[in-house]
């Protein structure tokens, strides 16, 4: 794996591709900086060295040029995070943007203009690469949150240099966190999914099977395993179309070994709403018009051993309705026995759009060992997928 710690970038005009999809309220002010600041360390070692920066990036999901999705909203915020003034470029390619980068001194740093405002990056168009390529000596890929598209900036591109493409710090760093968890060592691994829906990590499931020693399963996907196996849920979120297949994952779980952990009991609501009157149940003996909403006291003290004596951690998915507060304590103590367990020695990853938010809602971020900052990117690693992204600098 070649990274950006390899080699040296003096004289170089190193161009990056990050990850800047950054949430911007109706201000256009940037509410989450945690996407810049990951890819300042990549940046600061180009500039370091004594090269130049050329920043390309998609924000949001523009048809066409859309100013509220221009990356000019965001120059300030990149500025004051790296501690360099950035130079916007309105526009990723062309004869003009050739010219002020050709202008451009060692130690400065620009951003192009939206790649999606062409259809050509998402569609991995040659030409549009071959343009973008032409203005650097050397490509990074550090963006990890989209390293599972085929785009012209995140993989097409890197065979116009063939002998100086590299990951850079975040995509290594990223790369190595979900490594030490799918080859650990470090017995026992644990994998903890929760979140609304079986269906959306039944590949994921299926691949880590084969990696872990134990399985918790937790949030509403539970509901549909808890279903399969003759329990009563009332009106808990279900997939009632996945209960066979719930069976059977429990089946090679029990063929490989692996310890699967449900919840055995669950805070339940007679309505989806912080307001709603509240009781505990075994989680196999719902009433009608009950849901399901949160893990129960017992399963979380079930799960607080599970995770206390794992060596390795990987959590994806919430345990309950998190962003409802009278539903949160869940999410909040598996937080808590991981930070604990973090904090005796034992790997912890975080992963997957809605943990990350939990996460970050709850100040965990920095009692756990990494917080990944891509969601699909993260699960096709987990599914055993190769990212394109990945296999682009690889080749
Ligand atoms: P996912 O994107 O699949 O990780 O799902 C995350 C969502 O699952 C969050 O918005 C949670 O509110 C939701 N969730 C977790 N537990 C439950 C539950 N018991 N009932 C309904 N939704 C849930």
């Amino acid at each position: 794996m070649k990274t950006i710690y390899d080699v040296s970038f003096e004289n170089k005009k190193a161009l990056i591709r990050v990850d800047f999809n950054v949430p911007l309220n109706e201000n256009n002010d940037v509410t989450d900086i945690t996407r810049i600041q990951a890819a300042k360390p990549t940046i600061i070692k180009v500039l370091e060295d004594g090269g130049a920066v050329i920043l390309m990036s998609h924000l949001g999901r523009p048809k066409g040029i859309e100013e509220k999705y221009s990356l000019k909203h965001i120059v300030d915020t990149i500025s004051e995070v790296i501690g360099v003034q950035v130079k916007f470029i309105p526009d990723c390619i062309g004869e003009k943007v050739e010219t002020e980068v050709a202008n451009m001194s060692m130690g400065e740093v620009v951003l192009l203009e939206n790649l999606r405002f062409y259809p050509e990056e998402k569609a991995g168009d040659e030409n549009f690469s071959k343009q973008l390529a032409k203005l650097g000596d050397a490509y990074i890929n550090d963006a990890f949150g989209t390293a599972h598209r085929a785009h012209a900036s995140t993989a097409i591109i890197a065979k116009y240099f063939p002998n100086n493409k590299y990951f850079g710090d975040l995509l290594s760093k990223e790369i190595q966190s979900i490594k030490k968890v799918l080859e650990s060592n470090e017995k026992p691994v644990l994998a903890i999914l929760g979140g609304a829906k079986v269906s959306s990590k039944i590949t994921v499931i299926e691949h880590i099977l084969d990696k872990v020693d134990h399985l918790i399963l937790g949030g509403g996907m539970s509901f549909t395993f808890i279903k399969a196996m003759g329990g009563t849920i009332g009106n808990s979120i279900c997939e009632d179309d996945k209960l066979e297949l719930a069976l059977s994952i429990l089946e090679k779980a029990k063929a490989k070994n692996v310890q699967i952990h449900l919840p055995v009991d669950v805070i339940a609501a007679d309505d989806f709403s912080n307001t709603a009157n509240t009781q505990v149940y075994d989680i196999n003996k719902i009433p009608d018009n009950w849901q399901g909403l949160d893990a129960g006291p017992k399963s979380i003290e079930n799960f607080h051993k599970v995770v206390v004596n794992s060596k390795t951690i990987l959590w994806n998915g919430p345990l309950g309705v998190f962003e409802l507060s009278s539903f949160a304590n869940g999410t909040i103590q598996l937080g808590n026995a991981i930070a604990e367990a973090t904090k005796n020695g034992t790997f912890s990853l975080v992963g997957g759009g809605d943990s990350v938010a939990a996460v970050k809602q709850f100040g965990f971020t920095d009692k756990v060992s990494y917080v990944s900052t891509g969601g699909g990117a993260m699960l096709e690693m987990l599914e055993g997928k190769t990212l394109p992204g990945i296999e682009a600098i690889l080749n």
